[in-house]
């Protein structure tokens, strides 16, 4: 019976990206198989001799030759529809650096078979709303970046600015001062996110690197309200968080002092935290959820266990060089589920 319960809160799904041109190069051999059918993923030692192989089972997995729209339906679709009812809900992207998390959450939004979930999201929102009739329907857009536990707005000309946390019993647990716009079709929705990415960039010269150590948090509110059988207005309001996380790899090696050593302690403080959270709600025995642990979990609250849905979709690569991390990543799933 808890496991019908669990599994429509939180749905831990799995995705294998090809061997790119590096790893060809390099002869690089593949240790992951994906069991579609199964929903399994097994990893082989590169190390040992045989075939000792460990075997995770998710919700789903997809493998290298997975569509984006696959894992957009299955995986997604559901928990978008339960937004638009009113509902919070989460989709995290966690994994190593160039395993395909922003792959999987942005894709290439001017390629429509390679659009990823937050494209996807826009076009599934706004069909919806084109197509109610007794609805009225506000969107509203903000865009976060966490890096070392200090909160961005990316909609904000001055980006450099750091935001608060703050909580009250009326809002909750809410970013002070936090842009938020409306947008009314999904030129404009996705109009809104490519400044966002673009501010992402801006004014930071080595991108990648702050990219793979920053949570990008993109934020829909769905606001509906309908004339209710007693004549008046009924409003109810949905959340859609859509994270790309922080690479997840072990940052903190021996030698990394200084200003690294302690970005790369903030950085596994929250996917830690996240991690405990997740497994506490999963768990549903746990009289305390470590909410407080992390501003991401902080911030992710309301949308995090109670009538929320959480999606976590878990990427990794194919190659043997990657096995620790690739063991890492399936073991942080497997706990989600
Ligand atoms: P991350 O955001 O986790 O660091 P990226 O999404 O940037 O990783 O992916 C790294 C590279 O691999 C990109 O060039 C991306 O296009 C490619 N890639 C990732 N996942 C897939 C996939 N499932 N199919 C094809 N290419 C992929
Ligand atoms: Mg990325």
């Amino acid at each position: 019976m808890s496991i019908g319960k669990k599994s429509e809160a939180v749905k831990v799904v799995v995705r294998c990206r090809p061997l790119n041109k590096k790893e060809e190069a390099m002869n690089q051999e593949r240790i992951v198989e994906v069991d579609v059918r199964l929903g399994q993923v097994s990893v082989r030692n590169p190390k040992s001799s045989g075939s000792l192989l460990k075997t995770f089972t998710f919700d789903a997995v997809y493998d290298a030759g997975s569509k984006q729209n696959e894992l957009y339906d299955y995986a997604c679709k559901p928990l978008i529809d339960s937004v638009l009812l009113g509902f919070n809900g989460t989709i995290f992207a966690y994994g190593q650096t160039g395993t395909g998390k922003t792959y999987t959450m942005e894709g290439v939004p001017t390629d429509p078979e390679k659009k990823g979930v937050i494209p996807n999201s826009f076009q599934h929102i706004f069909t919806h709303i084109s197509r109610s009739q007794n609805q009225q329907y506000l969107v509203r857009v903000s865009y976060i970046e966490i890096y070392q536990e200090e909160i961005r707005d990316l909609l904000c000309k001055d980006n450099n600015k750091k935001l608060e946390l703050k909580e009250n019993p009326e809002l909750g647990v809410y970013v002070k001062d936090l842009s938020s716009v409306v947008t009314k079709n999904v030129k404009e929705i996705e109009h809104v996110m490519n400044l966002g990415n673009q501010s992402r960039s801006v004014g930071f010269t080595k991108m990648n690197e702050r990219s793979s150590r920053s949570h990008a948090i993109f934020v829909i509110t769905v606001e509906c309200s309908e004339m209710g059988i007693d004549g008046e207005d009924h409003i109810r309001v949905g959340k859609l968080n859509m994270v790309d996380l922080a690479g997840s790899e072990r940052q903190s090696k021996t030698g990394v002092q200084g200003q690294r050593f302690k970005e790369a302690m903030k950085i596994n403080l929250s996917l830690s935290a996240l991690g405990n959270v997740i497994s506490a709600l999963v768990d549903g025995k746990s009289t305390h959820v470590p909410y407080r642990d992390s501003k991401l979990t902080r911030l992710l609250q309301d949308s995090l266990g109670g009538n929320a849905k959480t999606v976590m979709v878990a990427t990794v690569g194919p190659a043997s060089c990657h096995y620790e991390e690739t063991l890492t990543t399936l073991r942080y799933a497997n706990r989600a589920k």
